[in-house]
């Protein structure tokens, strides 16, 4: 069983970042306003996400890592979510088959922190009081540590450059939130002030000036299929040799091959050649139409009524590129 169950969890966690992207819903989710990360060797020594959200109960914490604990299942809509990002509660027992998971947890009416330590989906030890603050620290050790053959293909520095990218992500798509992620030996990579009423502040400090003043704002909201869009885009005064699409479906961050591509093509008349733009779109569409075989943990993600959605966003991108064109 634990051989099954660690070869599943191997293909869904295949990074530190896959990792570190399901911490930080968790987060989110608990209500945090801060969320700070420390990064050791890529993520595979150590991950460490501290938050101020609202903690978990100590006696929750013995079942906590073990499949399909959750305690997000309250509502109907929630239920009805569950065909749409795969299962709940299959996170962090993922996480704990390829890494060992200490987790340290006070919720606001509790007198002290509780401390656990887990692997292969189970309690390792007994559930132990300690000293902290309102909020969850989640410490995750020598990942892919059952699986040297994963740990050895990865590279230390293009996992920390994947980490970093996560928490830029996710701090552009939560201004309000205060991220921040450095390496344990050394400063502060990014920081952002959990105060900005708008990403563009955010893809400022992350990405810079320069980026930012090139951006127009960007929404779209269609009946027929049911989707909304906003987002920022860059202009034509910008252009970058790779070409970056930030997407986030009913808040997740994913990755949508087709979707980057009808963007890309967008920008093909306007850029220089062998020149890229820059687009952050936060599309919401109904949770039913988001592929069901699509794991939690996996980016790719695919959905109902695609190409329209992608030929809404196009003519939308056009009209205004053209009208900046013009201007
Ligand atoms: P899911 O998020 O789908 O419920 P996870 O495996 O990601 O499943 O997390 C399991 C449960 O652990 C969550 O439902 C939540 O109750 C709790 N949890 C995990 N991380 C945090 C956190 N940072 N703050 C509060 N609760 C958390
Ligand atoms: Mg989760």
């Amino acid at each position: 069983e634990s051989v099954i169950n660690r070869i599943a969890a191997g293909e869904v966690v295949v990074r530190p970042a896959n990792a570190l992207k399901e911490l930080i819903e968790n987060c989110l989710d608990a209500g945090s306003r801060s969320v700070a990360i420390m990064v050791k060797a890529g993520g595979l020594k150590m991950l460490r996400i501290e938050d101020d959200g609202h903690g978990i109960r100590s006696e929750d914490l013995p079942i906590l890592c073990e499949r399909f604990t959750t305690s997000k299942l309250q509502k109907y809509e929630d239920l009805q979510g569950i065909g749409t990002f795969g299962f709940r509660g299959e996170a962090l027992a993922s996480i704990s088959h390829v890494a060992q998971i200490t987790v340290t947890t006070m919720t606001e009416s509790s007198q002290v922190a509780s401390m656990a330590q887990y692997s292969e989906g189970h309690l390792v030890g007994p559930v132990r009081p300690c000293a902290g603050t309102k909020g969850t620290t989640i410490v995750v050790e020598n990942m892919f540590y059952n699986n040297p053959t994963r740990k050895q293909a990865l590279k230390e520095s293009l996992e920390h450059s994947k980490v970093l990218e996560v928490v830029q992500r996710y701090a552009i798509h939560h201004p309000s939130v205060a991220f921040s992620c450095r390496k344990a030996s050394g400063a502060a990579e990014l920081a952002t002030a959990g105060s900005s009423p708008s990403a563009r502040e955010v893809i400022g400090t992350i990405w810079g000036q320069g980026l930012a003043k090139e951006l127009f704002p960007f929404e779209v909201k269609s009946e027929e299929p049911r989707f909304s869009c906003r987002g920022f885009a860059s202009g034509p005064n910008y252009s970058s040799r790779s070409s970056t699409l930030i997407l986030f479906i009913n808040n997740r961050l994913v990755e949508c091959a087709p979707l980057k591509r009808a963007v890309e093509a967008v920008y093909q008349p306007v850029l220089p050649r062998h020149q890229h733009p820059w687009v952050y779109l936060a599309l919401d569409v109904d949770p039913q139409c988001i592929d069901v075989n699509v794991h939690p943990t996996k980016m790719e993600v695919q959905f109902l009524h695609e190409e329209t959605i992608s030929l809404r966003l196009q003519e939308a991108l056009a009209g205004q590129l053209r009208s900046l064109g013009t201007s």
